[in-house]
């Protein structure tokens, strides 16, 4: 027990870096992970600032450990990359969130799109098009009803294996999103090429919108230039309705945020969007 409390502090201390030997820990946990059913996917819905409507739920994965309790994914994505587990983890999330999506629809639930990270890894894989299709197959998902979001710093990549499977996916018909966008200063000419469709802000920048003149102008230069190149814009970590309306002014159509509501286990969902509706 006393060593479960331990480990249990290390592991719920973002701030500190894995050592090796904890490194190694996680990787071997990680890899019982999928098979003794201890991850799960959280979804966080996504709305648009002006209705109210809710446009999408985006899946957030989840590592329940026997012994060190709930497992923040900040600290086991980077491990599941470096070890190579991401790949067959990325499919199982693809399969979870498709046949979830897939639920939504047969139930009427009002989520017409899930929205799915995918890592600079998973880009890399020259498979991934394929396991995406095979995904959405065997749920009976329109892709449509799928987004992908990609990190800009998997984007940025300069590799054709990445731009092959970038078009790739678009050619399966499935959304495409740039997460995190402002972080990786990337070339906006070279992401265009990649025919996204929405830019998702990242939150670092949305948090500082009424408190920084810096923060307010940045945010203000992204939906600009998302705008004018057609893309949506999505505005991540949204806290309060303060920001809401900063971010309405501004002309951002979309939002996500604890204002709305927090990532929550499926079973949660359809509580939440009937008090929703009730509001
Ligand atoms: P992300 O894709 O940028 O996801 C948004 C993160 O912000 C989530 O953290 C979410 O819980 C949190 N968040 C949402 N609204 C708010 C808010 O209003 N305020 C604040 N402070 N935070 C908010 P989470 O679930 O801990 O995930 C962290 C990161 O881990 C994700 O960042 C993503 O990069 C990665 N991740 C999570 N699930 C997956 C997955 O299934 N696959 C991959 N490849 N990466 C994942
Ligand atoms: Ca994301
Ligand atoms: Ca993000
Ligand atoms: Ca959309």
């Amino acid at each position: 027990a006393k060593k479960a409390g331990r480990n249990a502090w290390r592991f719920y201390n973002p701030a500190m870096n894995a050592t090796a030997s904890e490194r190694l820990e996680l990787t071997n946990g990680l890899r019982c992970a999928l098979e003794q059913d201890q991850l799960e996917l959280y979804y966080q819905l996504q709305v648009d600032l002006f209705s109210g409507q809710v446009i999408g739920a985006e899946a957030l994965l989840r590592w329940h450990h026997p012994q060190w309790g709930l497992v923040s994914p900040a600290r086991f994505i980077p491990i599941a990359e470096e070890s190579g587990l991401i790949v067959p983890i990325g499919a199982w999330i693809l399969q979870q969130a498709c046949h979830q999506a897939a639920q939504w629809q047969a139930e009427g639930l009002g989520i017409p799109v899930v929205a799915v990270n995918i890592s600079a890894l998973q880009l890399q894989d020259s498979a991934l098009a394929k396991t995406v299709r095979a995904a959405l197959d065997q749920a009976g998902l329109a892709p449509s009803a799928l987004e992908l979001e990609l990190t800009e710093s998997g984007l940025i990549q300069d590799s054709e294996q990445v731009r092959a499977t970038v078009d790739q996916l678009k050619g399966l018909g499935v959304g495409l999103a740039i997460d995190d966008f402002g972080t990786g200063y990337s070339c906006l000419a070279y992401l265009r090429r990649l025919a996204v469709d929405v830019v998702k802000i990242d939150q670092s920048f949305v948090r500082d919108l009424n408190s920084s003149a810096d923060g307010s102008a940045i945010v203000t230069a992204i939906i600009q230039m998302a705008r004018s190149l057609g893309l949506e814009v999505l505005a991540e970590g949204v806290e309060d309705e303060e920001t809401a309306e900063a971010l309405r002014q501004l002309g951002c159509c979309q939002a996500q945020g604890y204002l709305y509501a927090r990532p929550m286990p499926a079973s949660a969902l359809p509580a939440r969007l009937a008090e929703r509706r009730a509001a």
